[in-house]
């Protein structure tokens, strides 16, 4: 395909008009439905496996709270990572991940429209990488600790398109407990997030808590890595495009 009918495909599709558009279809689902799953085995598995042993001392129950938190960062800070990539390299053909792109462009392009997507429909393509790479954790590993921090960092990842929608749905439209997780900074809040909506349309990726957006930002790991990848295979991102109207909300958004 052309560059100029690509273009054209990509303009077309990201209008947003599309009923379509906002539906996730029955793959989307079970894609959703099986990585849902792999995370609850791993959760499940690692619990079950404390309770069959001796009972578990408090060095055990550390180890695993500080597996999950670990899986929590660890998880904030690929979030950054993973929206940076599919932001700013690839195309709407790029295989497994084109969807991915083409979404997170008419996301920039619409914000707002992220709110009115099925759950299924955003979170699919990652629950599948989920369910490839966790499942067969899941088989090999004994261990409870190990286990623990998979689940939090697999489920974590996984719904980090889930926080980064919530982030955009007015706050009176919110479940309360999703509101006050936002309050609290566990997960993602519109004021943090902002920024990414803004010129020059090249920061605060995150979208679990954001909580690693100040160190990717301020320490510009980001931009190293973006001028790293042009040096060596001489890939420019799509943030260094001037002016950049791809990034830019259009109409009401
Ligand atoms: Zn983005
Ligand atoms: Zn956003």
């Amino acid at each position: 395909m052309s560059e100029t009918m690509l273009h054209h495909k990509i303009n077309s599709l990201s209008t947003i008009d599309d009923e379509s558009w906002y539906k996730a279809t029955w793959a989307h689902r079970a894609w959703f439905a099986a990585g849902c799953a792999t995370v609850l085995i791993s959760l499940a598995k690692s619990m079950l496996i404390i309770a069959a042993g001796e009972p578990a001392d408090a060095w055990t129950w550390l180890q695993l709270t500080l597996a999950a938190v670990l899986g929590y960062h660890l998880a904030d800070l690929g979030s950054g990572i993973y929206h940076w990539a599919v932001d700013n390299y690839g195309s709407a053909e790029t295989p497994v991940f084109g969807s991915q792109i083409e979404s997170f462009r008419a996301h920039h392009q619409h914000p707002s429209a992220i709110t009115k997507c099925d759950t299924a429909g955003i979170l699919y393509t990652l629950a599948g990488v989920v369910t490839v790479a966790v499942l067969p954790i899941n088989v090999v590993s004994s261990d409870p600790i190990f286990l623990g921090f998979v689940g939090v960092f697999a489920g974590c990842g996984m719904f980090s398109l889930k926080f980064h929608a919530w982030a955009h749905t007015p706050r009176r439209k919110l479940p309360p407990v999703v509101a006050a997780l936002q309050d609290a900074g566990i997960i993602l809040r519109l004021s943090h997030h902002n920024a990414h909506h803004r010129p020059p349309y090249n920061s605060n990726y995150c979208t679990v808590s954001g909580i690693w957006n100040r160190v990717l930002d301020e320490w510009k790991v980001l931009v190293a890595m973006e001028v790293a990848l042009f040096r060596v295979i001489g890939v420019r991102p799509r943030s260094w495009a001037e002016p950049n109207s791809e990034w830019t909300p259009r109409n009401q958004d």
